[in-house]
């Protein structure tokens, strides 16, 4: 059952459409499935005598009115308990707060105090007749966006609620999920918080349950049959050639496998797992030249517009020369490119096509695609992955990711891929020296980058998120940009965000990757596959609050050439125990494989409404340790889901799939 999209709801407009969008919600079953991060409680009513500056009810009966047009226009509506007597100041009001406001009425008040006994604009109610005491009410608070708060998104979930009815009728717990939905999002008072955690824990197992049921369907079709792609014209050999280096051992040895896999008339589903900087790129080249010369189409998914656009150059460059055409396609092309570039996969000119998630959406018919292949694999999620596997199912798969996945999760979460591994580094680089910096000693660091930059290098600053709104992210690093931009006179200095556009980013990249910007302030964006040679330092500012993976990938985009590289952790403090054990263990160890046991180690379940970093996981509201715990369970589940009721697991499946993505059930 198709879930409507959120344009449905009344009060969602195409503006707030897309807003949602930028939270992955496009459909009322994903507004739903939006899980509040945390509740405020309204429950206890607070006297003004024990105001203290945390939010909370207050109630009481208004006793003065007062207008006053001196200073700073504003009205002071009075009110009394049986302990003392608070204020409610409005600063913007009009004839409607002039009638309600009425001495004798009761008021409620929600809020924190600004000064003493005094809220300004706060929510507040005001009754006729004596209310009694404010019912017991738990507010859900949702993870919003600057342009989208919590309290309006849940308004729109409460409008949407009733669909919950269309969710698929499994009990598990004693709850369907329509049951453990409409719990989280309004918790029964009497019961709260434990019916909460039981139907949240709910909702976690549904999308757990969901992956599983896709990685077993992926299982059961693991011999799936399909054209075979032998070895033809040997144009792979003439790469090889031409490239300027050798392949490591570890890169032939895998390269071997995919092709040997390519060779064979049973579709390829394999993971090529390798650090930053192994070279997983040119793998990837020998198995799309390997389509090419059998005459079929090639698809690379990247997870960014940037990455997508590095390697639309790098493949253009490695595969031109061998008569093979390569196609570009993103989200934010201008339409009308995008068009042609459309109809260039579906008339199959173009052989090899790299594009962000739009490649896949349904407008994009390939004329025969027989190989997918996705990189950086962590980025994607269940949905992403389910999306795949919708696309030419009979098609070839290869999944490249840099974050070394520890073995019980890497069983856990590519049971259905063979795994590859490059575990070795092209020669001649040089280990990267890694320090930690108190934020006090930022000075120190800023004179180490003056010094690198003085020998002639090029140096990455990455400014991370004070928490996760992008807004905050954005100003942080404008302002850093700034500082260094006014430190830094003669040389260019560069910033590169998220809110720019691709052409923006692109030409701030290549300016870059030509020297031209020295030192380059960023935010998180440059994270995956950024590839510039000659940057040797890498600068990360609140390191603290970054996953393990995702500073190893950071640290990984210098360490290139064969200078030495240093890369620089700046900490907030105080710093938590296991904060300093991460960091610790950065400055440490620069193998990817120990970096994320300590990972997985130190950050585990995390807390239940924290805040999701990125990193390997790529669920909505599971996570990958409690994925990993109760991975048995979920295997048995879903055993006996797909032999008895096969119709509700493709239910359960399609709730956590994105609209119009189309999982083909194979
Ligand atoms: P990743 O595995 O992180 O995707 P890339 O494929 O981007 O790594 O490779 C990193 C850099 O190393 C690229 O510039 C690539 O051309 C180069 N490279 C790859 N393999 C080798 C090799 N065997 N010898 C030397 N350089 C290599
Ligand atoms: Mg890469």
């Amino acid at each position: 059952m198709p879930s409507n999209l959120v344009t449905s709801i009344s009060g969602v407009g195409p503006q707030a459409a897309e807003r949602l969008h930028h939270l992955n919600i496009r459909t009322v079953a994903d507004l739903l499935l939006h899980m509040p991060r945390d509740y405020q409680d309204r429950t206890r009513r607070t006297f003004l005598r024990d105001l203290s500056d945390e939010e909370c009810v207050v109630q009481g009966t208004i006793v003065e009115v007062a207008e006053s047009y001196k200073n700073q226009r504003g009205m002071q509506v009075f009110f009394e308990d049986e302990t003392g007597r608070g204020t409610l100041r409005l600063l913007h009001y009009g004839s409607y707060q002039r009638n309600l406001f009425r001495i004798g009425s009761w008021l409620y008040v929600y809020g924190k105090p600004a000064y003493g006994k005094t809220f300004i604009h706060p929510q507040y109610r005001v009754f006729h007749e004596d209310p009694g005491e404010p019912a017991s009410e738990f507010r859900p608070v949702y993870p919003a966006t600057a342009s989208i708060s919590s309290a309006r998104l849940g308004a729109w979930i409460v409008q949407a609620i009733p669909e919950t009815a269309f969710f698929p009728k499994f009990k598990y717990d004693e709850l369907t999920l329509e049951e453990a939905v409409r719990e989280v999002h309004q918790p029964t008072p009497t019961s709260y918080p434990d019916s909460m955690h039981g139907a949240f824990r709910r909702v976690v197992f549904d999308e757990m349950l969901a992956f599983t049921l896709v990685q077993r369907r992926q299982r059961q079709h693991k011999n799936h049959e399909t054209d075979p792609l032998p070895s033809i014209a040997g144009l792979e050999q003439k790469l090889l050639h031409d490239l300027g280096f050798a392949l490591t051992s570890a890169q032939e040895r895998v390269a071997g496998e995919v092709l040997d896999d390519l060779s064979k008339p049973i579709a390829m589903r394999r993971l090529i797992q390798g650090d930053v900087g192994s070279g997983k790129t040119v793998v990837a080249a020998l198995a799309a030249i390997r389509a090419a010369e059998n005459e079929t189409q090639t698809a690379i998914m990247a997870p960014t517009e940037l990455l997508a656009e590095q390697h639309f150059q790098v493949f253009t460059e490695w595969l031109t020369p061998l008569g093979i055409e390569v196609g570009l396609l993103t989200s934010r092309m201008a339409t009308r490119q995008r068009r042609s570039q459309q109809d260039a996969i579906t008339n199959g000119h173009a052989q090899v096509v790299v594009g962000t998630h739009a490649l896949f959406q349904e407008k994009t018919i390939f004329k025969r695609l027989a190989l997918s292949i996705i990189d950086e694999q962590h980025r994607f999620g269940v949905h992403q992955r389910m999306q795949m596997t919708g696309k030419g199912e009979n098609a070839h798969q290869l999944v490249l990711t840099a974050t070394p996945i520890p073995r019980t999760l890497a069983l856990t979460m590519f049971g259905d891929l063979a795994v590859s591994t490059i575990d070795e580094l092209p020669p001649g680089r040089t280990p990267i020296r890694t320090t930690i910096h108190a934020n006090e000693r930022r000075e120190d660091v800023v004179e180490a980058v003056e010094q690198q930059l003085r020998n002639g290098q090029q140096v990455y600053w990455v400014c991370v998120a004070i928490d996760e709104n992008e807004e905050t992210t954005l100003s942080a690093s404008t302002t850093t940009f700034e500082q260094l931009k006014e430190r830094f006179t003669n040389i260019g200095v560069g910033h590169v965000n998220g809110r720019m556009r691709v052409d923006e980013k692109n030409q701030v990249m290549t300016a870059f990757r030509e020297g031209e910007i020295r030192l380059l302030v960023a935010t998180t964006v440059i994270e995956v596959g950024i590839d510039v040679a000659n940057a040797t330092v890498m600068v990360i500012e609140n390191a603290e609050r970054l996953g393990l993976a995702q500073l190893h990938q950071l640290r990984g985009r210098v360490g290139r050439g064969g200078e030495q590289s240093y890369c620089l952790l700046l900490y907030q403090t105080p710093l938590t125990g296991s904060s300093r054990e991460r960091l610790e263990a950065m400055r440490r160890s620069t193998d990817g494989f120990e970096l994320a046991e300590v990972d997985l180690k130190t950050r585990g379940m995390g807390q239940m409404f924290g805040n999701r970093q990125s990193g390997v996981d790529p669920f909505r509201v599971a996570s990958l340790s409690s994925f990993v715990e109760r991975y048995e369970e979920l295997g048995s589940v879903s055993e006996n889901l797909l032999r008895d009721h096969p119709s509700l697991a493709d239910e359960i499946i399609a709730t956590w799939t994105p609209e119009g993505q189309g999982y083909a059930a194979t």
